[in-house]
């Protein structure tokens, strides 16, 4: 494994980035006391270099600094950036509006039409998105997911069942729904869907950590999904539902490590400021500095190959438990009172705890490195 330097126009992404860090955070506890309250949240300078940063240049403005341009779809530039936003706060950053997670299935799966259909509507924003597979019960093993799109006509589907831990569950207005339309697993395929549709009733969920994310449950109940919103009509029976959910998973698994480390790096940060000789300090910083570099190599490994998830399994694993590490180490550096004087570490730490379910749990990680291992080939793979 090659060590990731950044070059000028990486640096400069990250300097960018940086530098609106410190607004994050002093909208943070704001957003983790109401997540749905977003009105006060949507000028911060971030949101728009994230805006800029996923949006397809033909549907987009992307970010240009000086010389440099940075058109979605490098996952180098999206960890770069993602790293230090996190830095400020990793809640903000999911609560981010635009593409998010199903911009990169509709950019790899769509066609034409569904491009423009999916882009225009976040366009006219603010506009959030959801990316629905979890139902209840089936988290892990997304393959055994038993929501069905029926098909009543040649030209319409109906879509019936529940999603459930969806970021942006209840504040999206459009996004992608998985079911299947037979039993077997080609028969997965990704529906695009809005949430005014008939049917479709998205509920917000009360949860602890990284509440930013405004998790829910979606109900769908004979929900209509013309034909043509079918994502990978186009494309071979391999290469439509599972095999995309698997490429997205693939790819935004190293995200949820650049906010394990961006949250952990705050964390030490914290008792750097607080306790400057707090012993251990050198040693947790190291291993989360560690990590940003593991974090930037899966990301360039990915760049090169889309359908290779060993590095971000591995960056994910190595980045969740640092930043666990670094959250508990920070609380007992600081002293029994720590979380009562500190909200943002009490509210760190529990934001630490949900990466260990986004994208797949570190159990399923390892799966997935034995089983690449096993065949000799970058086969990371998804959840399913
Ligand atoms: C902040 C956050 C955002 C999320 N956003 C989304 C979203 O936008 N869209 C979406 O679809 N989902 C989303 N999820 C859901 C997430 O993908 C699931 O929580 C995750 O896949 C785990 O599923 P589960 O919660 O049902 O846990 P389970 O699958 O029930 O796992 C419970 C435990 O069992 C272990 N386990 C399970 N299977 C195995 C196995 N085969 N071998 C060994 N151990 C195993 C796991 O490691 C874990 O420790 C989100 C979750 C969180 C916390």
């Amino acid at each position: 494994m090659t060590v990731v330097e950044l070059d000028e126009r990486l640096a400069a992404l990250r300097g960018a980035a940086a530098e609106t860090a410190g607004e994050l955070r002093a909208h943070a506890s704001a957003l983790d006391a109401d997540p749905y309250g977003m009105k006060p949240h949507l000028d911060v300078a971030a949101f728009d270099l994230i805006r800029r940063c996923t949006t397809p240049e033909r549907f987009g403005d992307p970010l240009r600094i000086g010389r440099f341009g940075y058109a979605a779809g490098s996952s180098l530039d999206t960890l770069v950036w993602t790293l230090e936003l996190a830095y400020g706060d990793a809640g903000m950053v999911l609560a981010a509006p635009g593409p998010s997670l199903p911009g990169i299935l509709v950019d790899q799966l769509g066609d034409e039409a569904q491009q423009e259909y999916f882009h225009r509507a976040v366009a006219g924003g603010p506009v959030w998105t959801f990316f629905a597979v979890t139902e209840p019960d089936r988290g892990s093993d997304a393959g055994a997911m038993e929501s069905a799109l029926q098909r009543e006509t040649p030209e319409l589907y109906r879509l019936h069942g529940t999603k459930k831990y969806i970021g942006n569950g209840a504040r999206g207005a459009i996004g992608v729904v998985f079911a299947r339309t037979g039993s077997g697993p080609l028969s997965i395929r990704a529906a695009l869907v809005e949430a005014a549709a008939p049917g479709f009733h998205g509920q917000a969920l009360e949860t602890v950590g990284l509440r930013g994310a405004a998790l829910g449950e979606i109900r769908l109940t004979g929900v209509p999904v013309p034909a043509e919103r079918l994502l990978a009509r186009h494309l071979p029976p391999t290469r439509r539902g599972l095999w995309g959910a698997v490429r997205v998973f693939n790819t935004v698994r190293p995200q949820v490590a650049a906010l394990a480390v961006g949250t952990g790096l705050a964390c030490a940060d914290l008792v750097r400021t607080e306790r400057p000789n707090a012993p251990g300090l050198e040693a947790v910083a190291a291993r989360l500095e560690a990590c940003r570099h593991l974090v930037y190599e899966a990301g360039a490994a990915l760049d090169r190959d889309r359908d290779d998830g060993r590095l971000s399994s591995a960056a994910k694993i190595a980045a969740v438990a640092a930043a666990r590490e670094a959250g508990r180490w920070a609380v007992r550096s600081l002293g029994p009172a720590a979380l009562v004087e500190h909200p943002l570490l009490e509210k760190w730490t529990r934001d630490i705890c949900a990466f260990e379910f986004m994208e797949g749990t570190s159990d399923i990680q390892r799966l997935h490195l034995a089983r690449s291992l096993v065949r000799g080939r970058g086969q990371g793979g998804g959840r399913p």
